[in-house]
C-alpha cells in the first residue's frame, strides 16, 4: 500500500519534480558563488562585534538583523520580544599563588556567581575526568578549588563536545555539593592555545552555587603535573553580574509562499555571541548561510508555494529563545524547522525527520546535494538545533545538515573565533545546501508529519 502510494504520487508530480529538480540544481550551483554569506559574516563580526544577551552590542545586533533583511528584500519582518534575565562578565583573574606565582589563562562560565571582592584563595584538588570528580565523597572538597582536566575528543561529528558538557554545565554544582569553594574546568576544546572557552554553567535554584571558570588547556596540564608534586594554591577573583530586567529578540524575515503561504518552512541560525570574540563560527555563520540560502530562493522567477521563514534567534547561549519561539508560534503549520547553528565549515551529511527518506521530494534533494558531496543519513534527525528544540517539543519535524566539526572545537566559545577562521568555499557550500533542500520542500507539499506517523 506504501509503496502504490509512492508511486502514485510519483506519478502526478513527476513533472513538477523534474522543474524543481532542475531549479533545485541552478539555485545550488549559483550559491557556491553568490558573496551574500560572506557579507553577511564579515559585517555582523565586523560591525556589531561580540553579542552577549543584554548588551549595547546585542541591540545594535538586533537593528542590524532589521537593516540587513530589509535591504535582502525579505517581507514581514518582525522583531519579537521577550524577557531574559542576563549575565555579564566583570574583571577576573586567576593566579596559582604557591608552590611559585604564574599567572592562569581563565574565563568565567556564564550564570558562575562572583567571588568575595577579596577573591577566593585555596589548595587546588585536580581531578583528570569528570568521572573521578564524581566519585569523590561528600565533603572531601570542603576548603578547596575543584580542578577538572579531561580532554576532549576530536571528532568529525562533534560528537566529543556531547560528552563531555557536563563537565562545564553541571561541574560547579557537583563540586559545591562536595564541599568545593570554585570549580576550574579544563576548557571543553580540541584545541592546544591557552585561550580558555567559554560557555554556560548550570545551577539549580535548589543546589549550593560556587564560581566557575573554564581554564586554558595548557593551563589545566600544568596545575595537573603541579598538584602531583606536592600543595598548589590557587587564587581566583571573578566579579561578574546579573541584570534580571533585560531583554532579548527573535527577529524574522519571510520570502511569502505563492500558493499556501501560512504553511511555513522555519530555518535560521542565532544572532547572539558569547562575549571574548564576534562568534564568527558560533553563530555569525548559521545566520548567513541561512539568510543567503533564503535571499537566493527569494531571487527566482516563481517564488515558492509555501512560505521560508528566517529568523535570528536572540539568546541561545544561556538560552531562552527557544522557549519564547514555541509559545509565540504555537499556533503557526509550521512545516519543518532547522537551525544552523555548528560553524561555517562543509556539510557532509542531512538527517531527516523520520520516515521522509524514501519520499520522490527528498530523493530528488538527496540527488541534488550530491555533487556537494552530501549524502542523506540512514539515521532520522534526532534535532534541529537548540533554538527549534521548543517547536520540535510541540511537535514540529526537523532536519539537521551535519557540518565537519573537525576544527570547530578549536575555536568555539573563545577569543579564536574570528573572520580569518570562516573559510568562504566551506560557507558557500553550506549556502547551497540549504538553499536546494530548503526551496524542494517549499515548493512541495510534503508531509513530514503524515510521513513520520506512517513510520511508526
Ligand atoms: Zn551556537
Ligand atoms: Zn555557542
Amino acid at each position: 500500500m506504501k509503496a502504490l502510494i509512492l508511486a502514485l504520487t510519483l506519478a502526478l508530480t513527476g513533472t513538477a519534480h523534474a522543474q524543481d529538480a532542475a531549479t533545485a540544481a541552478a539555485l545550488r550551483d549559483r550559491a557556491l558563488t553568490d558573496p551574500t554569506a560572506w557579507q553577511l559574516v564579515e559585517s555582523l563580526t565586523t560591525d556589531i562585534g561580540p553579542r552577549p544577551v543584554g548588551s549595547p552590542q546585542m541591540a545594535r545586533a538586533r537593528d542590524w538583523a532589521v537593516a540587513r533583511l530589509t535591504a535582502l528584500g525579505f517581507q514581514n519582518i518582525k522583531v519579537e520580544e521577550f524577557a531574559k534575565p542576563s549575565w555579564h562578565r566583570g574583571p577576573e583573574s586567576a593566579r596559582i599563588v604557591a608552590p611559585y606565582p604564574m599567572k592562569l589563562n581563565i574565563l568565567g562560565l556564564g550564570r558562575s556567581p562572583a567571588t568575595p571582592a577579596e577573591g577566593i584563595e585555596a589548595e587546588v584538588a585536580v581531578f583528570r575526568t569528570y568521572a573521578d570528580l564524581l566519585a569523590a565523597p561528600q565533603g572531601s572538597l570542603a576548603g578547596k578549588i575543584a580542578v577538572v582536566n579531561q580532554s576532549m575528543a576530536r571528532t568529525q561529528d562533534g560528537s566529543g563536545y556531547g560528552a563531555i558538557n557536563p563537565a562545564r554545565t553541571a561541574g560547579p554544582v557537583e563540586a559545591a555539593k562536595r564541599g568545593a569553594l570554585a570549580y576550574l574546568v579544563r576548557s571543553l576544546s580540541t584545541g592546544d592555545s591557552n585561550q580558555p572557552h567559554t560557555g554556560a554553567a548550570t545551577y539549580p535554584a535548589d543546589a549550593p552555587h560556587i564560581p566557575a571558570a573554564a581554564l586554558g588547556v595548557p593551563d589545566a596540564d600544568h596545575l595537573e603535573r603541579l598538584a602531583a608534586r606536592g600543595r598548589v594554591r590557587v587564587r581566583l577573583h571573578m566579579a561578574p553580574t546579573v541584570d534580571a530586567n533585560s531583554v532579548a529578540w527573535n527577529i524574522s524575515g519571510e520570502v511569502i509562499g505563492s500558493e499556501r503561504p501560512q504553511e511555513i518552512v522555519v530555518i535560521g541560525g542565532h544572532l547572539d555571541s558569547w562575549d571574548p570574540s564576534p562568534g564568527a563560527h558560533d553563530d555569525a555563520a548559521g545566520i548567513a548561510i541561512t539568510t543567503a540560502a533564503a535571499r537566493l530562493i527569494a531571487g527566482l522567477p516563481r517564488r515558492p508555494r509555501r512560505t521560508v521563514r528566517v529568523v535570528m534567534w536572540g539568546s541561545e547561549e544561556t538560552g531562552g529563545s527557544e522557549t519564547a519561539y514555541a509559545a509565540a508560534h504555537k499556533d503557526e503549520a509550521i512545516v519543518v524547522a532547522s537551525e544552523a547553528d555548528f560553524g561555517g565549515d562543509r556539510a557532509w551529511a542531512l538527517r531527516l525527520p523520520p520516515g521522509s527518506r524514501e519520499h520522490p521530494v527528498m530523493a530528488t534533494a538527496a540527488n541534488v546535494l550530491a555533487p556537494l558531496r552530501i549524502f542523506v543519513d540512514t539515521l532520522p534527525a534526532t534535532s534541529g538545533g537548540a533554538d527549534v528544540a521548543g517547536l520540535k517539543a510541540a511537535g514540529v519535524p526537523v532536519f539537521n545538515f551535519r557540518q565537519d566539526g573537525s576544527r570547530y572545537f578549536d575555536l568555539h566559545h573563545s577569543a579564536d573565533d574570528t573572520l580569518d577562521k570562516i573559510d568562504r568555499a566551506q560557507l558557500n557550500q553550506n549556502v547551497a545546501a540549504w538553499a536546494s533542500l530548503v526551496y524542494l520542500i517549499a515548493d512541495s507539499d510534503i508531509d513530514f508529519r503524515a510521513l513520520g506517523a506512517a513510520a511508526k
